[in-house]
């Protein structure tokens, strides 16, 4: 870490002028490293900052032993001016999402003592926080309170770098022992964090807080967690859904969940009695089949009530083969059953003469013949006429 990088000096710096040290061609495009940056380089959970130097394209930015390598598209010459400009959009998203983590784990390890043990944001806001401790869901709903009570105080975010000893009569959150420069990012009284990465300046940049959800994970949670712009574009999107889903079913937003129980009942329950009445459909035209070696049946039903149908067919009439079919757009939809004849083999003929697809067991085998009845049925006649 490089205290006097223009990334952690000026965290707001959105562009800027420097000198090259180096450039180096590699497989893909080149790697550079400048007098000083304002590109943040991946680390801490935080991606790193994208954006342009002159007329080239950022692609990643890393860092190593204190030297941050900007990986471009373009070549540079050594000891050329250059002008850096970071993706202010994702970069303030980056530090609103990442603020936001340290009030809510500050928050956490403050009222229940338990330690932020895993962080990830991701390129587009989304952060998972991982607690050694479990949580529930009322404690999570205070803590989301409690967090964007914190953002209306608009409080400073102040970094320090302490020393050693400065650091022994300090009590901060770490996820690990820590050696040389240490760097800790200060909420007020809400949070004292060991921090590598960038954060906005006072807590009202932050913007709203979200928890999205909370799931078991080892021996504590694992939260989802959205800040800032991201939260307000989730936002955007539930609402544009509820908006449609209220008038849908008349009821206000809050009525919402019921309605859809409620749809989905009423579904299940018609489901029901259209099954019950199939099952005495089945039974009754069974019972009118004249004698045949092969049962064709053609039929307006889903292919569940297909393999139903042929299935009760077999098992209560004599004949060998079951043939079920159901028109389905310009295909008829096919489900065969036998309990002596190898479908398996069968049917690859039978799709050869009524340019079909599928297959099956030996047992039963289901697919579709991309012709017409009269010809389906002459075929079908022509098998069951040499059984
Ligand atoms: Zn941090």
């Amino acid at each position: 870490m490089n205290p006097e990088a223009y990334y952690y000096c000026y965290p707001m710096m959105k562009e800027f002028d420097t000198i090259v040290r180096s450039c180096q061609k590699i497989k893909k495009g080149y790697v550079l490293t400048m007098d000083q940056t304002a590109f943040y380089p991946e680390g801490g959970g935080q991606p790193c900052d994208l954006g342009t130097i002159d007329t080239a394209s950022v692609l990643d930015v890393q860092e190593k032993d204190n030297v941050v390598y900007h990986y471009v598209d373009q070549p540079f010459t050594v000891g050329q001016t250059i002008h850096g400009m970071i993706d202010w959009n994702r970069r303030f998203l980056m530090m609103q999402s990442h603020s936001g983590e340290h009030i809510v784990s500050g928050l956490v390890h403050a009222q229940f003592g338990y330690d932020n043990v895993g962080f990830h944001l991701d390129t587009q806001g989304l952060m998972t926080i991982d607690f050694n401790g479990v949580l529930t869901q009322t404690d999570i709903e205070s803590i989301e309170k409690l967090a964007n009570d914190v953002v209306f105080q608009d409080i400073p975010i102040t970094i320090e770098w302490p020393t050693k000893e400065q650091r022994e009569h300090m009590a901060y959150r770490s996820k690990k022992a820590l050696d040389g420069d240490v760097r800790i990012v200060k909420i007020g009284s809400y949070d004292t964090c060991a921090c590598c990465g960038t954060h906005v300046e006072r807590t009202g940049q932050i913007g709203p807080i979200k928890i999205l959800s909370m799931e078991k994970h080892k021996q504590g949670v694992r939260l989802q967690l959205i800040c800032g712009r991201k939260a307000i574009m989730d936002h955007q999107l539930k609402h544009t859904i509820c908006a449609q889903l209220s008038p849908m079913f008349s009821v206000p937003v809050e009525g919402i969940v019921a309605a859809v129980k409620k749809a989905q009942e009423d579904s299940n329950e018609k489901s029901r009695t259209i099954h019950k009445w199939q099952e005495k459909y089945i039974v009754l035209k069974t019972a009118m089949l004249p004698t045949s070696k092969i049962q064709f049946l053609e039929e307006d039903v889903d292919r569940y009530t297909m393999r139903d149908f042929c299935n009760y067919v077999l098992s209560h009439t004599d004949c060998l083969v079951a043939i079920v079919v159901s028109k389905n757009q310009e295909r008829y939809s096919y489900v065969m059953a036998s309990q002596t004849i190898d479908l398996k083999t069968k049917v690859k003929e039978l799709n050869a003469l009524l340019c079909g697809r599928g297959g099956g067991q030996k047992e039963m085998v289901q697919g579709t013949f991309q012709t017409d009845i009269e010809t389906i049925k002459k075929v079908i006649q022509q098998w069951n006429d040499s059984l």
